[in-house]
């Protein structure tokens, strides 16, 4: 049985990947500190044979006993929110976090993938972005803790490729949504959807002219376990292309809701990135992979996932 670590388990992305390697029959390690995370997502998964928790902050030293085939490093608050609040936690688990695991992927002569973000493009200056687009990027600004460190990831990731022979892979993850993003995380989607359950009016940032691309949580595991399981070893794009204004998106999640809350303009925070939108040739090419649930079939399940959350977690404010 092939064992695989899985860093950052208890949240959004983590979770879902814990299903998709137990239901390929991996053994699979999940660590989380549960920082962001919570243990309720992977809970189900407990009682299973080859499935085991630790409760491990990846930027202490990691040991791995035994064996280890693949590593799959998702530790890291993904959330705008999050890594405003905790900044430092954020450019640790993305340097010291990758150097960790990058050192027992050489150990063990494990496949190392790591989760990059769209936003190493920052607030592009190419559209749609391509891998070979460096991005613009302020390292200084509040949303560099993020970008830097995801940078500075995939720069020591290359380096133990090319001085230590590591076998590695790099997903660019574009804006992804799904079941157990956390409601109150801050990002647009469970706010939008939080908003219309609890009668609120939608919170749109800036004009809401600003673009985004959102991938449903399926087709971006697709994405993902089909990389691991390729021979590419350079950075690619995992994201659904389909791009919306968030004004659009705010009128679309009304729509869908079947509410009638209005939207109200707030500020839009510093450094926010004005356009995104993945552009795929290179996944199709070399993955044969491009997504497959539209964006008004996949709101539509996440709504229904979170309708059918408690009518306390509806109301728990954490901002
Ligand atoms: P999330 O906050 O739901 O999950 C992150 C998990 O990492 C949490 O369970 C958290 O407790 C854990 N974690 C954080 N620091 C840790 C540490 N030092 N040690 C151990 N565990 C730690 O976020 P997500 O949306 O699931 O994102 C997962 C990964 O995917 C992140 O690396 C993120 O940067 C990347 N990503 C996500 C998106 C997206 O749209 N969801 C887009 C781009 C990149
Ligand atoms: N956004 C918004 N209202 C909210 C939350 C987010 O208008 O209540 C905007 C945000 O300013 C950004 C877009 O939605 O332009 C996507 O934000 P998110 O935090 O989901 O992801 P990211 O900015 O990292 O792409």
């Amino acid at each position: 049985m092939k064992k695989v670590l899985i860093t950052g388990a208890a949240g959004f992305l983590g979770s879902h990947l814990c299903d998709r390697f137990i239901k390929e029959g991996f053994y699979v390690i999940a660590m989380d500190n549960l920082i962001t995370g919570d243990l309720k997502n992977i809970e189900h998964l407990f009682p299973l044979k080859n499935f085991e928790f630790q409760h491990h902050d990846v930027t202490k030293f990691v040991h791995i006993p035994g064996e280890l085939d693949y590593i799959l490093h998702f530790a890291s608050p993904a959330s705008p929110i999050d890594y405003l609040k905790i900044p430092i936690e954020t450019l640790k688990v993305g340097s010291l976090g990758t150097l960790n695991l990058l050192g027992v992927a050489k150990e063990k002569k494990a496949r190392i993938l790591v989760a990059s973000t769209s936003e190493v493009y920052g607030d592009p200056l190419v559209h749609p972005q391509k891998e070979t687009y460096n991005g613009n990027v302020s390292p200084i600004g509040p949303r560099g803790v993020y970008d830097e460190a995801k940078r500075f990831m995939e720069s020591i990731t290359m380096a133990y490729h090319r001085f230590h022979g590591v076998d590695t892979r790099i997903v660019r993850i574009f804006n992804t949504y799904g079941s157990r993003m956390r409601l109150n995380d801050g990002r647009v989607v469970p706010a939008f959807m939080g908003q219309a359950l609890r009668g609120e009016d939608l919170t749109v940032f800036g004009d809401g002219s600003q673009t985004r691309s959102f991938c449903y949580i399926d087709d971006q595991v697709e994405g993902i376990y089909r990389l691991l399981m390729s021979d590419y070893t350079e950075p690619i794009n995992i994201g659904n292309p389909h791009e919306t204004t968030i004004k659009e998106f705010a009128e679309e999640i009304i729509k869908l809701t079947g509410t009638d809350q209005k939207i109200i303009y707030k500020s839009l925070p510093q450094d926010d990135p004005l356009q995104r939108e993945p552009d795929i040739s290179l996944a199709k090419k070399i993955l044969g992979w491009e997504p497959k649930v539209s964006r008004a079939e996949g709101l539509k399940k996440v709504y229904e996932y979170f309708k059918s959350l408690s009518p306390e977690e509806l109301q728990k404010k954490e901002h």
